[in-house]
């Protein structure tokens, strides 16, 4: 029996434990940026097509190693351009990877792990609980996947992922090592040479992994803020307890000053009816955010069965921005993309047994209006 599990999968290694790989097996280290380029570059899973290998190297990355993309289950591409995939992980918990293009970008938003612990009250990812970490090559893997959905295998990849941002399930500093390997392969030239400005990762606000986070990248942050006050927080987002909000703004702030140019953050906030989208949640949150270098995105609430909350009227969200503008914030909403994908993702949810309707979150979560 061969027995594939045994093997080594390349598709997770970062450039330097690439590096490693190949010295380890008593190769040059130059192998490992030649097979970054196979692998994200030109998409190619079969060693034997690696010619600049030579025979004996391929035969023998064969026999150790292999290219294990994740399955996908579930393609489907809107009219819009937005795209969007369901990927089956081995356990059969499944995830979504959603890409959304605009005029001067594309923005693949991707997921850290299969749930949540933090059990946010208004999200359908965080009612899940927590079900494992996704690992380095299941995360660059959703990225693998939607790149070669433009090109076919062996040609060399278009540049049509210019934005990710780690928005998809999961708390992306509860599985931190995976997350930054994954991130420095996106960065990677021979990977998928994405700018450092534009990978974003998303956070609740785990602060002590915010601090470690700025010890090992410089990748752009963005902060679920969700709330002005921490009354209103620790209901929302109960990490809060145990993070409060000025703790928050202050690793936000520590975050940015490391940084090497004068990056903003982005502050979310998921607006949900007579919750958080008053006038007077405006003002104190214009006043709040007037301690940090930010751009504000509100999100309208995206509804889901059973959650509670409703998405407020567009007067409410105007009214909200309009406070917010008026203290000299810079301020966007972001608007629903992809809508007839969306109605797919209803019955795509029922078939591939998705119990949440992430996409929805996912296609509104996506896009960043960071001018990047
Ligand atoms: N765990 C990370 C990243 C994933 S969530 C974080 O919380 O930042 C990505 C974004 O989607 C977060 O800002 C989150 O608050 C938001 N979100 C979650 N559920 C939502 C919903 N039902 N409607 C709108 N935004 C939602
Ligand atoms: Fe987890 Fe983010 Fe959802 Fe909160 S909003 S439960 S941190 S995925």
């Amino acid at each position: 029996m061969t027995d594939t599990t045994q093997k080594i999968n390349l598709l997770g290694l970062s450039p330097a434990k690439m590096e490693a790989f190949f010295i380890a097996i008593g190769e040059k280290k130059f192998r490992a940026q030649q097979m970054l380029k196979w692998i994200h570059q030109y998409g190619e899973a079969d060693f034997e097509k690696m010619t600049n290998m030579g025979k004996p190297l391929r035969a023998k990355l064969a026999e150790i190693a292999e290219i294990r993309l994740p399955e996908v289950v579930y393609e489907d591409i809107s009219t819009d351009g937005t795209r969007k995939w369901v990927m089956r992980m081995p356990g059969g918990s499944s995830i979504e990877t959603v890409y959304i293009p605009e005029k001067e970008r594309g923005t693949l938003c991707v997921s850290s792990q299969i749930g949540c612990s933090l059990d946010c009250s208004f999200c359908s990812t965080g009612k899940q609980g927590f079900n494992r970490d996704l690992s380095v090559a299941e995360i660059i893997g959703q990225v693998y996947v939607a790149a070669m959905s433009f090109h076919g295998p062996g040609e060399r990849r278009e540049r049509r992922i210019t934005n990710v941002v780690m928005m998809g399930m999961g708390e992306p500093l509860l599985n931190f090592d995976n997350v930054v390997d994954a991130m420095h392969l996106m960065m990677e030239d021979n990977a998928y040479g994405l700018s450092k400005r534009r990978v974003t990762l998303s956070t609740s606000g785990v602060v002590p992994m915010m601090d470690k986070l700025g010890e090992v990248t410089d990748v752009s942050l963005a902060v679920s803020l969700h709330a002005p006050n921490d009354e209103l927080r620790n209901q929302l987002v109960p990490i809060n307890r145990k993070y409060p909000i000025a703790e928050l703004i202050a690793a936000t702030n520590r975050y940015l000053a490391r940084l090497p140019d004068r990056r903003k953050a982005t502050i979310e906030y998921t607006m949900m009816e007579g919750v958080n989208d008053s006038l007077e949640n405006a003002i104190e949150l214009a006043e709040l955010l007037k301690q940090v270098p930010c751009k504000i995105n509100l999100i309208p609430f995206n509804p889901f069965p059973n959650s509670g909350y409703k998405r407020p009227s567009n007067n409410r969200v105007y009214r909200f921005r309009d406070h917010l503008v008026s203290q000299n914030h810079i301020v966007t909403i972001r608007s629903t993309r992809g809508d007839d994908i969306d109605a797919a993702c209803g019955q795509l949810v029922g078939k591939v047994e998705d119990r949440t309707r992430r996409s929805e979150r996912y296609i509104n979560a996506v896009q960043l209006d960071s001018n990047q």
